[in-house]
């Protein structure tokens, strides 16, 4: 028997999507304690304080499956976002739906858009699924929507959009978003991907859930990975049509959310102080770094996330590599065809000091 004979075509050739490193990987190879990740774009306060209270009152009760239906934390969403929680789908982390999507609009006669330098997952889930990806170029590291509208083709299906963008920090704005909406073919599905949208200058106001009624074809997809610091549980959901989301919500497996994290993701919501005091950190310290990277001749992408990827100037394997040494993690992006940037998430005050003072020593 040939294994490879018999895996679907589209896995054949799948790479699967590496991770930043883990602290604790690093620490063991260097035999340090103290080392600092700044590669996976996690909140660097941590989790909010009352989410892991809550988290820690029901564990004794997780002998019992979760809720399947994810009922509790739908009404918060719905509550505090004023949706339907009929537009509601919950995925173990937002990637989760992304997945959901693929399956469940796309087979190998299809093709899918996304962008380039966009995140790494589409082209992931499209050819896992044996449909075509189609890459745009990007315009000044951000999506090129003109671009995007005319790539399509036949039989494409679905396109990506990520905003803000990760790993470029690139936003569009709600009015180019609408403009690319609204005159484009309602039988295509575009994922608008928010993980990162609290950090944007953008707001609920500016954009909000109200535009899926408007549109039938476009799913907008969350997570508390990023600003509510809640990576590690793997919780997100989407907003969408009634009718879209009862697609998403029947490829899902029964359990996908556990019960930890649904409780999590429903206290951190409503702790309104912690994702506020996240986002002050992140700014003021997104302009520090910005600032200082600039001063040690380094150029930036400017970012509306929570991570900035900056120019090496040509050193981005040394630089990454040095920076390990120092005990530093940081994230290079051959695989998103930008060789020559580093991506550094915006860590706690102390945290980007370490980072510019061993930048410095090694530039
Ligand atoms: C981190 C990230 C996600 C999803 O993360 P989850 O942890 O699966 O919720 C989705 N889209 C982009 C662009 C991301 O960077």
């Amino acid at each position: 028997m040939k294994v490879k004979d018999l895996v679907n075509k589209g896995i054949l050739d799948l790479s699967p999507y590496k991770p930043g490193k883990p602290i604790e990987d690093l620490e063991r190879e260097l035999g340090i304690r103290n080392a600092i990740k700044l590669a996976s774009n996690e909140n660097p306060l941590g989790p909010s304080p009352l989410a892991v209270d809550a988290v820690s009152e029901i564990l004794k009760g997780t002998h019992r499956y979760p809720d399947g239906n994810a009922l509790r934390l739908k009404e918060c969403i719905g509550k505090k976002f004023s949706v339907d929680i009929n537009c509601l789908t919950i995925g173990n982390g937002s990637n989760d739906i992304i997945e959901f999507i693929a399956r469940s609009f796309l087979s190998d006669k299809d093709s899918a858009i996304y962008s380039e330098h966009a995140f790494a997952v589409y082209p992931l889930v499209i050819q896992a699924v044996g449909a075509e990806g189609i890459e745009v170029t990007a315009k000044e590291y951000s999506h090129d929507l003109e671009g995007m509208k005319q790539a399509v083709k036949e039989n494409t299906k679905l396109i990506f959009i990520a905003n803000p963008n990760n790993p470029t920090g690139t936003f569009l704005s709600p009015i180019e978003i609408e403009s690319f909406l609204s005159d484009l073919d309602r039988n295509i599905i575009v994922l608008l991907d928010q993980a990162y949208f609290d950090y944007s200058s953008y707001n609920n106001e500016d954009i909000n859930f109200d535009l899926i009624k408007k549109y039938p074809n476009l799913i907008i997809s969350r997570s508390f990975s990023k600003a509510y610091g809640l990576a590690g549980f793997r919780i997100g959901y989407s907003v969408s049509s009634p009718e879209v989301a009862d697609f998403l919500n029947r490829v899902r497996q029964p359990f996908n959310a556990n019960s930890l994290a649904l409780v999590a993701a429903e206290v951190a919501l409503s702790d309104d102080s912690h994702l506020k005091k996240s986002l002050e950190i992140n700014l003021e310290q997104k302009k520090f770094l910005m600032k200082s990277f600039k001063e040690l001749g380094y150029e930036c992408i400017p970012s509306e996330g929570n991570f900035i990827s900056f120019n090496s100037n040509g050193e981005a394997l040394n630089l990454f590599e040095a920076l390990l040494n120092e005990g530093v993690i940081v994230r290079t992006l051959g695989v998103y065809k930008m060789p020559n940037h580093l991506r550094v998430t915006i860590g706690l005050p102390e945290e980007n000091l370490i980072l510019l003072d061993k930048l410095s020593a090694i530039s």
